[in-house]
């Protein structure tokens, strides 16, 4: 059996649930060794190692807050002397705590900056050493279309998604002579929890702003990790791919 992954080593962010186990799922099916590290256990573990197993590869869960560096520091520690080395990273667990700036309280900004910004800086740190060591490696930073063009309501996630670019491109040069490339996605409304909690009056005002009219699936995301993740991208590098329906151009 072969796939774009074969053999590949990628970890996974918040692999348990929508777009990170979607992700997790098409590298599993594209023959990756999966690290996945959440908040919590994954419940779905059994049915994702059987997955793995089918797929004459395996899938490793890891559980650590990824905006905390002494857990950060630790767990990676543990799961590059299980692993070896890491071929690719994808920075995708992220929140949303979204209300109007005037009412924002001080922990809401910080969070969303901690969880989804600071993580994808502590996770890089900590992997990237080994990619650099190997001279190959592929990084992938889950940004969002609200992080390019903003969106009111969520100035703690877009400050978070747009920073997440920033830190793409320069990391891309810092790294990119050790052949690391480092790229961004930005995905538009992917149907998923997150999305589900908006309402369908929003819902629907979103879609008629989208020119392909519909929301995205969590595997449209899976299928630009693909891309990014394996060398059908290896001249592309400091890269924004928006997956969005056209919502952005
Ligand atoms: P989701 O369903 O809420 O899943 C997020 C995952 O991240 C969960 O498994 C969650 O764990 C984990 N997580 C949260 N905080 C964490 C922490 N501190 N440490 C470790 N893991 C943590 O989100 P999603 O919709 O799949 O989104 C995935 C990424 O895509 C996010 O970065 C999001 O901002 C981005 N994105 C999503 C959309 C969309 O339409 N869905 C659009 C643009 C960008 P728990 O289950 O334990 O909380």
């Amino acid at each position: 059996m072969s796939g774009l992954l074969q053999g590949k080593k990628l970890l996974v962010t918040g692999g348990s649930r929508g777009i990170g186990k979607a992700i997790a799922t098409k590298a599993i099916e594209n023959g990756a060794i999966v690290y996945n590290l959440d908040l919590g256990v994954d419940p779905d573990m059994e049915s994702m190692k059987k997955l793995a197993a089918d797929n004459n590869t395996e899938i490793y869960g890891y559980t650590a807050d990824v905006s905390n560096e002494d857990q950060v520091v630790s767990v990676c520690k543990e799961i590059l002397d299980h692993a070896g080395s890491i071929d690719i990273l994808v920075n995708n667990a992220g929140i949303t705590r979204d209300g109007l700036m005037m009412r924002m309280k001080t922990k809401d900004w910080d969070d969303v900056i901690n969880i989804n910004l600071k993580s994808a800086f502590l996770m890089s740190r900590e992997i990237s050493r080994s990619m650099m060591k190997q001279r190959t490696g592929s990084i992938i930073n889950m940004s969002s279309v609200v992080g390019v063009q903003g969106n009111p309501g969520q100035t703690n996630y877009c400050a978070s998604k747009a920073g997440l670019l920033g830190l793409t491109k320069s990391l891309a040069k810092e790294i990119g002579s050790r052949n690391v490339r480092v790229n961004a996605i930005a995905p538009g409304f992917i149907a998923s929890p997150m999305t589900d909690k908006l309402s369908e009056e929003v819902q629907n005002n979103y879609k008629a702003a989208i020119p392909l009219g519909v929301f995205g699936e969590a595997d449209d995301i899976a299928n630009a990790v693909l891309f990014l993740a394996s060398d059908m991208s290896k001249y592309v590098t400091g890269q924004v791919l928006g997956v969005n329906g056209g919502l952005n151009m």
